[in-house]
């Protein structure tokens, strides 16, 4: 199995530059073996992030230096586990046993992630002939002492006979396989993701990240329109709620365009407002809760003005009475035909309406007419002239030619569908080819 994915690793990464290390004439010459201490073993880094394999006395082969490097890079990227790879001359076994050599090594880079100490040191010594494999905290569970020691077992025997280059190879494919399985991947997976190297991702988060920023935002937003409604006085409640129907439009735009966070909170929004307006005021006099009398109050205690303009659905009343002192307030909502109304000078009520239009001077075929606009209040029954000019016949034909032209055009382009006219440039389609194909001599 070890040696399969080892195959597979080899096979499918491409070669990229050897390690500049000295150790070109590996084999044909004695390594030229030297005593090193923690601090004096160079670290693989200095070549750049995708070097892992610290080989200063030339034990190995180049080419599996290399073969090192990409199975300790991917097991890098897929899991995020730092495997440093040293095999070194030898060291001072008077000052060091290798368990304190590896630890003060391995701490003294850093190996694996400071939060998550996925770390692994392979470590290798010819003179002492120490072999080790010496792991960071979190890798405790995945590479346990046991595991450590029957991989070493199953190589030991290459090692012994002197071929270096198979036994490390072959320790270094087991961790790879022992931290490549489903389950392995699953718990140094669990709650964290590895680095992401596509961009197409980043932007997902990006997104996401700010789908919740939106909804966190647009939650305040809509509590503070909320309290402020809620809060408000008999004169102005009503207005306020026809005017957050502004936030409620921009929240349902907003729901387009961060579709998994913010339609939740348009609903909620929407229905808060409808619920908004029967929600019990406080009386101004005594703080009690008012009650809402019944609908056709309005015909009984309401003002004459109330009345029509009640009638005339250009507003809505409702009535609240406080069940301790008895007071009584109006809240007024604009109601369905308040758009067709405007304001009386006369009387102040919003209550004037265009009625119809008179004509003083009759247009011409040149020459503009003069007529007025009359408005009416349905409360106070002033009447409101507004002066406007009529259309000259001329003017009125050449409107009609424009408003033809214009359907003519509409039509044309209509049946003419998606055929060009042969006058202007062209295009091709900008298909683009991958180099498939096939092609031979005859
Ligand atoms: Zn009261
Ligand atoms: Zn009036």
């Amino acid at each position: 199995m070890n040696r399969y994915l080892c195959l597979i690793l080899f096979c499918c990464l491409v070669p990229f530059h050897i390690a500049a290390q000295d150790n070109d004439n590996a084999q044909s010459e004695e390594p030229r073996l030297r005593l090193y201490t923690p601090a004096s073993v160079p670290s693989p880094k200095v070549y750049g992030q995708e070097y892992y394999v610290s080989d200063p006395d030339g034990i190995l082969r180049p080419t599996l230096i290399d073969s090192l490097n990409r199975v300790c890079h991917s097991l890098y990227r897929t899991v995020e586990v730092e495997m440093a790879v040293v095999l070194i001359g030898g060291f001072d076994e008077d000052n060091w046993w290798a368990v304190d050599f590896c630890q003060e090594l391995f701490n003294g880079w850093g190996i694996g992630g400071a939060e998550r100490n996925t770390g692994v040191l392979l470590f290798f010594s010819l003179g002492t002939r120490d072999i080790r494999i010496h792991t960071g905290y979190g890798m405790e569970g995945l590479l346990p002492d046991a595991v450590c020691d029957m991989i070493i077992d199953d190589n030991i025997e290459s090692l012994s006979a002197g071929d270096y280059n198979a036994g490390i190879w072959g320790i270094a494919c087991e961790i790879a396989d022992q931290l490549l399985t489903k389950e392995a991947k699953e718990e140094l997976l669990l709650g964290w993701t590895p680095k992401r190297y596509n961009s197409e991702d980043d932007l997902i988060y990006i997104y996401l990240y700010l789908s919740l920023i939106m909804l966190i935002v647009m939650t305040v937003v809509v509590l503070r329109k909320c309290d402020k409604i809620s809060k408000a006085s008999f004169d102005k409640r009503p207005d306020l709620i026809t005017g957050s129907e502004n936030l409620q439009n921009g929240l349902g735009c907003l729901s387009l365009l961060f579709p998994l966070t913010l339609p939740f909170l348009f609903m909620k929004y929407r229905k808060q407002r409808q619920s908004l307006s029967d929600l019990p005021y406080t009386c101004p006099s005594c703080g009690n809760e008012m009650k809402r009398m019944p609908a056709d109050t309005v015909e009984q205690i309401g003002s004459e003005t109330d009345k029509i303009e009640n009638k005339l659905h250009i507003f809505r009343f409702d009535f609240w009475k406080c069940p301790s002192c008895g007071e009584v307030h109006t809240a007024r909502f604009r109601d369905k035909t308040y758009d067709r109304y405007q304001d009386c000078k006369n009387c102040g009520e919003h209550a004037l309406k265009y009625v119809e239009a008179n004509v003083k001077k009759q247009p011409t075929y040149h020459e503009r007419g003069e007529g007025n606009k009359i408005y009416v209040c349905a409360v106070c029954g002033h009447k409101t002239f507004v002066p406007y000019s009529i259309p000259s016949l001329y003017e009125r034909e050449q409107q009609r030619i424009r408003e033809q032209l214009r359907e003519t055009a509409r039509r044309s382009s209509y049946s003419s569908g998606s055929s060009r006219s042969s006058g202007s440039s062209g295009s091709w389609g900008g298909g683009r080819s991958g180099g498939g194909g096939a092609g031979r001599k005859f």
